[in-house]
């Protein structure tokens, strides 16, 4: 699947300067790991989550995110709901563990199967949760419309943020 990405798909190359309204920077590879792993969660009528590794950047026009890393654990899900498996997180935790210096969480990803993509109320208690309003995202991604949206971390009423995406080498 390559989704169509909502929130904008202009492509630029690393570390370029930045275009005044972008948000988030994300490799094409993660990308394809992130569908990869939507499209196997549609298969298995279920919803798949993980989180996005990278830096938080500033310039002038405040602070973004360059994603390098997707990251995921085994799951507890369904066709509505999805977490991390609180009895094996040991994958998870070996990822963050093993996150480059200088890198942090800087999103999250989830899949909504066959229902769009938008923050329901639990996804803004999880990103609330996850970044209490600093620098951080929500990537939401609909394997079956093959649709993808990235939301900012506006307390309580998450926007639309704009992602570019990374072209390979
Ligand atoms: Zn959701």
């Amino acid at each position: 699947m390559t989704p169509n990405i909502l929130s904008g798909e202009t492509r630029e190359r690393p570390y370029a300067k930045r275009r005044a309204a972008a948000d988030l920077f994300m490799p094409e590879a993660v990308i394809m790991q992130i569908a990869a792993h939507a499209d196997l969660g549609l298969e298995e009528d279920r919803e798949v989550m993980g989180l996005l590794i990278g830096r938080i950047y500033e310039d002038d026009k405040g602070e973004y995110a360059v994603v390098e890393d997707a990251v995921t654990s085994k799951l507890e899900s369904d066709r509505a709901m999805v977490r991390f498996d609180r009895d094996d997180m040991s994958a998870l935790v070996d990822a963050i563990d093993g996150m480059p210096p200088g890198t942090d969480i800087v999103g999250w990803y989830h899949s909504h199967p066959g229902y769009g993509c938008f923050m329901s109320e639990t996804d803004v208690r999880t990103q609330d949760g996850l970044f209490g309003g600093a620098c951080g995202f929500a990537l939401v991604v609909d394997p079956k419309r093959k649709e993808m949206a990235v939301f900012d971390s506006n307390p309580g009423s998450p926007g639309i943020a704009i992602m570019v995406i990374l072209e390979d080498d």
